[in-house]
């Protein structure tokens, strides 16, 4: 028997009953699957666990353990509990990782819903709780009276109150592309972390991007986007492009880009000149002696005809 024991020496008769202790792990285990006695270990006074090696296919390293214990100034040892525990070097299963930890990009499917926390570091409220802008907001007091005194086009209330498509070119219309409309906008990790992505996969850095004759920057199939993103990135709107429909950094760029290779144009042939003041003569049968004009006789020559 290997013994494997904390300091505490083992009971004596605890540590005897290994007959009893593999008893009980045979009737809770599956026939056979009980192998050799690989050691036990004192749990406390008069308390000792036996482990016997799992052959059960699929539990490497595994091993049944029976607790078997006795009272105090008793003879008779009982046994108190079996379970199946992994050793050292058992084969366990990966640590088990929440959905929304495992998630993949790619992974939303159609009609699924991924729930977004309260407190997500990517978005921040749209607005103030009270419904006051912040102070250098293009909403704020200041510029609303501002904006009042040139008679301006300023929408009042909350924005929830506020008509869904405000004209064009009021301040409204400016609060709701900078987002001061909805409930949650982009924080400023959340802008961070979706420009590292989109310069990761369409970024100056990229082999496509290295290769190509120019950048998107100077591209005549860059879309803009607004926005702060807008200063580094916009939309390529090029079928031909691996980036098309794609956020694209405005130093990325690939071999389609619109001045890359402009094909030149096919060559135009020169307009035919007609010269209609002089007459060529030509024989009307074939030159008998090479080397020598024929002599046109006023028969022949009467039936030449004008080129
Ligand atoms: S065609 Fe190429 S260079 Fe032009 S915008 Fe698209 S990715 Fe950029």
């Amino acid at each position: 028997m290997s013994a494997t024991t904390r300091s505490r020496t083992p009971d004596r008769l605890c540590a005897e009953a290994v007959d009893l202790a593999r008893a009980a792990a045979e009737e809770a285990a599956a026939p056979g699957v009980v192998g050799e006695h690989t050691g036990l270990v004192s749990e406390g006074d008069r308390v000792v666990t036996h482990f016997f090696e799992c052959k059960e296919l699929g539990y490497r390293g595994w091993r049944w353990a029976a607790t078997v214990a006795r009272a105090s100034r008793a003879k008779v040892v009982t046994l108190d509990e079996v379970v199946l525990l992994p050793g050292p070097d058992a084969l366990l299963a990966p640590e088990w990782v929440p959905w929304s930890e495992r998630l993949r990009p790619g992974d939303l499917g159609p009609g699924d819903l991924l729930p977004t926390d309260q407190d997500d570091l990517r978005l921040e409220p749209g607005y103030t709780p009270e419904e006051e802008p912040p102070a250098n907001s293009l909403v704020s007091e200041e510029l609303r009276e501002l904006a009042e005194a040139e008679d301006a086009d300023v929408t009042a209330g909350a924005p929830a109150a506020q008509p869904t498509v405000p004209t064009r070119g009021s301040i409204a219309s400016v609060a709701e592309e900078l987002g001061m409309r909805r409930a949650r906008v982009l924080s400023r990790y959340g802008l961070h972390i979706a420009a590292d992505r989109w310069e990761d996969a369409y970024g100056p850095k990229t082999p496509m991007a290295q290769a190509a004759p120019a950048t998107c920057q100077t591209c005549g199939f860059l879309t803009p986007i607004g926005g702060s993103l807008g200063q580094a990135f916009g939309v390529c709107a090029n079928e031909f492009s691996p980036a098309d429909g794609r956020v694209v950094s405005l130093a990325y760029g690939c071999g389609a880009h619109s001045e890359a290779a402009v094909m030149p144009k096919p060559p135009q042939p020169a307009a035919p000149v007609v010269d209609e003041t002089r007459v060529d003569p030509f024989p009307l049968r074939p030159v008998r002696d090479s080397g020598s004009v024929p002599d046109m006789g006023d028969e022949e020559t009467a039936e030449l005809g004008h080129s």
